[in-house]
């Protein structure tokens, strides 16, 4: 693992400990000399996991739509800042960029970037890990509600598992450069009741 690919809250949030576990995260990818791939923000989490990074001496790629572009103010000294034209350039140079996927805590935009990676490795289309990191327990709903999705018939165990979580940077790191994708049996049950 060369890359790495953050997705992250352009908000804080309402605990410190976000922004402890983002400044963690940034301390172990430069730490690891593992490049930054991030949507180019200098507010919330995502500025905050940028700065550190820069910080601690890592490097740092920002891909953000002109659109948003304009809406930043300072700018904040990235090795690379990549300006596309659209939301769709920006999450398919990410993808391309990354070796593995981390989402921190974040809302719908955060949700939404993911998502379509992981929902990319269900199908086959890359064998990449997604891991969350369950900073302060901020994704436990959301595991639980995968399980549910399982229970429910509308995803398969083995695709479940293909999501890695961690509570820590450093045990999600691990967990990433060991992961395998696994060779998968059908990307979709199409089996009737
Ligand atoms: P959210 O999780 O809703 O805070 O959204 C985070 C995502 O929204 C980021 O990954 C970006 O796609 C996008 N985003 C929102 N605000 C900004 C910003 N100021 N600069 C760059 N990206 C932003």
């Amino acid at each position: 693992m060369k890359r790495i690919c953050v997705f992250l809250g352009s908000s804080s949030g309402a605990q410190r400990g976000y922004l402890e576990a983002t400044r963690d995260l940034g301390r172990e990818l430069a730490r690891r000399q593992l490049t930054l791939v991030y949507g180019g923000g200098n507010v919330g989490l995502m500025g905050e996991l940028a700065k550190t990074v820069l910080k601690e001496g890592g490097e740092v790629i920002g891909i953000i739509p002109q659109p948003l572009m304009e809406k930043e103010g300072r700018q904040i000294g990235l090795s690379e800042l990549r300006v596309v034209a659209s939301m769709h350039e920006r999450k398919a140079q990410m993808s391309e960029l990354a070796d593995a996927f981390i989402v921190l805590p974040g809302g719908i935009g955060t949700l939404e970037e993911f998502f379509e990676v992981l929902s990319w490795a269900q199908l086959g289309f890359h064998g990449k890990p997604c891991g969350v990191l369950n900073v302060c327990n901020y994704y436990e709903g959301l595991i639980r509600f995968l399980d549910h999705v399982v229970a429910e018939g509308f995803l398969e165990e083995e695709h479940r598992s293909m999501l890695l979580v961690g509570e820590t940077a450093r045990e999600l790191l691990s967990e990433l450069a060991a992961y395998r994708s696994p060779a998968l049996k059908r990307w979709i049950n199409r089996q009737q009741i």
